[in-house]
């Protein structure tokens, strides 16, 4: 049923009329116990967390969604996740949960994973974002890579038990971590864990010191990168990536093989359309931790507050319409976790899949680009 009323709504998110959302990204806590170079998450004021039972009390008022995404911060400095993972799973009935974690208290994962109701497939996305010091130094903390290392090993072992998907996540912030690219997966081929890497981009509204950030997005190139990379390093970086698609299973060689010929296109300079319609505020519903609901990641004014208003009232409020509009006027940016719900729910991934028939075939990869114009300054992530 699911998948029936998702394929009706592609036709509506196309002309941006559907305001049902879909997918729910809730930043759990701010607070974090890595000290990231490329991220303040860390330095934010503590903001007022929602209980466990205003959770409740939000989730309950949201329709039936396809995905919750928990996120930080690190979503585990609270200790309440079992209780809100089985929440989500309670209230909103999605087909999957995702976590994301640096990995740093293992303990408190591992008890996660066993606790949590299991009736619905978890995936979790450890952060790794190179090989030993390399990852201590961006983390900012002593044995960050021994600690995450450990928790992916543990978790490895869970998934066949615990109806769970283990991946990692590489944030590349700068050449060297580049070059980290290939030593990593092979360090995390031994746990068969296959690696995911996004570009860090310079800056996020949502993890900015600075609020009610509208970032400046200005088209189809915008990608200001974190750190700078030769035109030669991100080629590299990109046919290596695209190789390794094929490793992937197919709903995740898709939505990877769409996430980099797009990145190429940013940060390469290949021509082509800006991105799909975005889904911000529509399909995608964004929740920080106090119960604001900001208009998406690079757009932190928000649309009203959860704690304060009824969700019925927030998202058809006159508030929520301005937010809207500046969202389908924005030009467009390709940070992962904004992009690739936009583009399950145009239809994007699909004409995707469809256009490069290898990026959904047994030996993937994305066609390199044929007309490639001068570099372009680019962006991060969290
Ligand atoms: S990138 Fe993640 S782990 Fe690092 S400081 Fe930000 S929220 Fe914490
Ligand atoms: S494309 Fe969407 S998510 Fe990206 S900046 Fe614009 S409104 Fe925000």
């Amino acid at each position: 049923m699911r998948l029936l009323s998702y394929v009706s709504e592609l036709g509506g998110l196309r002309q941006s009329r559907s305001l049902r959302p879909r997918v729910l990204t809730h930043t759990v806590s701010f607070r974090c116990n890595a000290r990231c170079v490329m991220c303040d998450s860390w330095r934010l004021p503590r903001q007022d967390e929602l209980s466990t039972n205003e959770v409740a009390s939000i989730y309950r008022q949201l329709p039936g969604l396809d995905a919750v995404r928990l996120t930080g911060g690190e979503p585990f400095v609270r200790k309440d996740m079992t209780e809100i993972a089985d929440l989500a799973i309670e209230h909103l009935r999605p087909r999957f949960i995702h976590v994301t974690t640096n990995g740093f208290l293992t303990e408190r994962i591992v008890a996660f994973v066993e606790n949590r109701d299991r009736s619905v497939p978890l995936h979790m996305l450890v952060s790794l974002d190179g090989v030993e010091d390399k990852h201590d130094e961006i983390r900012g903390v002593p044995r960050s890579y021994e600690r995450a290392v450990a928790t992916v090993r543990a978790l490895a072992a869970m998934r066949e038990s615990h109806n769970l998907r283990v991946a990692v996540n590489q944030t590349v912030v700068d050449a060297e971590g580049a070059r980290h690219y290939r030593p990593l997966r092979r360090e995390l081929a031994q746990l068969d864990v296959r690696t995911h890497l996004v570009v860090a981009y310079k800056e996020s509204a949502t993890y900015s010191l600075e609020r009610d950030l509208e970032r400046d997005v200005d088209g189809e190139n915008t990608y200001e990168t974190y750190g700078s990379f030769s035109r030669a390093e991100i080629e590299l970086l990109l046919e290596e990536a695209e190789e390794d698609l094929v490793e992937l299973e197919r709903p995740e060689r898709i939505a990877k093989s769409y996430y980099l010929s797009g990145l190429r296109r940013r940060l390469l300079g290949k021509s082509g359309p800006a991105g799909p319609p975005c889904v911000a505020l529509r399909a995608h519903l964004r929740l920080f931790p106090n119960g604001d609901v900001p208009t998406c990641q690079n757009n932190s004014r928000l649309a009203g507050n959860l704690r304060e208003t009824s969700f019925d009232q927030l998202w058809h409020s006159a508030v929520a319409e301005e937010q809207r509009d500046w969202v389908s006027k924005c030009s467009g940016c390709w940070t992962e976790c904004e992009i690739l719900p936009s583009a399950a729910y145009t239809g994007d991934l699909a004409l995707h899949a469809l256009k490069h028939p290898l990026a959904s075939a047994a030996s993937a990869r994305v066609a390199p680009t044929s007309t490639r114009e001068p570099e372009r300054a680019t962006s991060p992530s969290s």
